[in-house]
């Protein structure tokens, strides 16, 4: 019996429990299983006990190759497809409302209010979302440099957040390379999906990890990357805001005095068993 098979089987047998999910960029549903008392515990472990939040990320991709019944690769979610997966399994799988407490974060407020999580927003917003493909091209001393940009794969984005941990966590890297600086010159990377030199494609780039891309994009021109304008670095940051995934969620406002509450909700914090 093919794999295919098999997984036909499980699905049948796990009949109407299986609830279907929708992944933005690939404008198609998958159907899932329900999340098992294993994972529901390792979701709150790792949630309550572990500090690197990069690792919680892996544990949600773990669980959504586990819990898919169909084929579904994990390479090429983009971050915006991982968002919405994820907000699917919570509202699918945890009857109970999201329901937090926030403290509103102005020092002259300080009240304390109850906000109750719309996933459907999330969902929603995520769905709505405008992926961009983007070719940028710039000759330097006779070499024609191209590459392709659109939005990072879920495997790309996390490869760039745990690099920059890795610095800001290393005294001596941090020295070097100051966190917040190497944050904004290393973002385009996650972006580039294709290079090509003089209209011939360079067929390993998709294959290399975060850091091997760092040390092979240092063998091009620097100012075809880095450079303040006319470069990589300039197109993303023209075409892909910072704030895209902030946006993916709601302004949390304090009641009493309307202020807005930051990071309440981001990438890292919705996803709460
Ligand atoms: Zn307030």
């Amino acid at each position: 019996m093919n794999i295919e098979g098999v997984r036909k089987i499980l699905s049948n047998s796990f009949g109407e429990s299986t609830y279907s999910v929708y992944v933005p960029s690939m404008n198609q549903s998958f159907s899932f299983k329900p999340l098992s008392v294993g994972q529901r515990k390792s979701i709150s472990k790792i949630s309550l006990e572990y500090e690197n939040i990069i690792e919680y990320q892996y544990l949600k991709l773990a669980i959504i190759s586990e819990t898919c019944l169909e084929k579904i690769s994990i390479e090429e979610l983009t971050d915006i497809d991982f968002v919405s997966i994820v907000a699917s399994i919570r509202k699918n799988n945890i009857v109970e409302p999201l329901k937090l407490s926030v403290p509103c974060d102005n020092t002259d407020c300080k009240e304390k209010f109850s906000l109750l999580v719309d996933f459907d927003v999330i969902l929603d917003r995520c769905k709505n979302y405008k992926f961009k493909t983007i070719e940028f091209e710039k000759t330097i001393s006779d070499t024609q440099f191209k590459v392709v940009l659109s939005d990072p794969s879920i495997i790309d984005y996390l490869g760039y957040q745990n690099y920059i941990d890795v610095i800001r966590k290393d005294k001596e890297l941090s020295e070097m390379m100051p966190p917040n600086k190497t944050k904004v010159l290393l973002y385009p990377i996650q972006f580039i999906k294709d290079i090509y030199i003089n209209n011939e494609l360079i067929n390993d780039f998709k294959d290399l990890s975060f850091v091997d891309r760092i040390k092979f994009l240092d063998e091009f021109p620097s100012s075809f990357i880095y450079g303040d304008d006319n470069s990589v670095l300039s197109k993303v940051i023209e075409n892909f805001e910072s704030s895209r995934l902030n946006a993916l969620f709601e302004d949390i406002v304090c009641p009493k005095c309307k202020a807005i509450q930051e990071g309440v909700l981001a990438f890292d914090n919705f996803f709460i068993i």
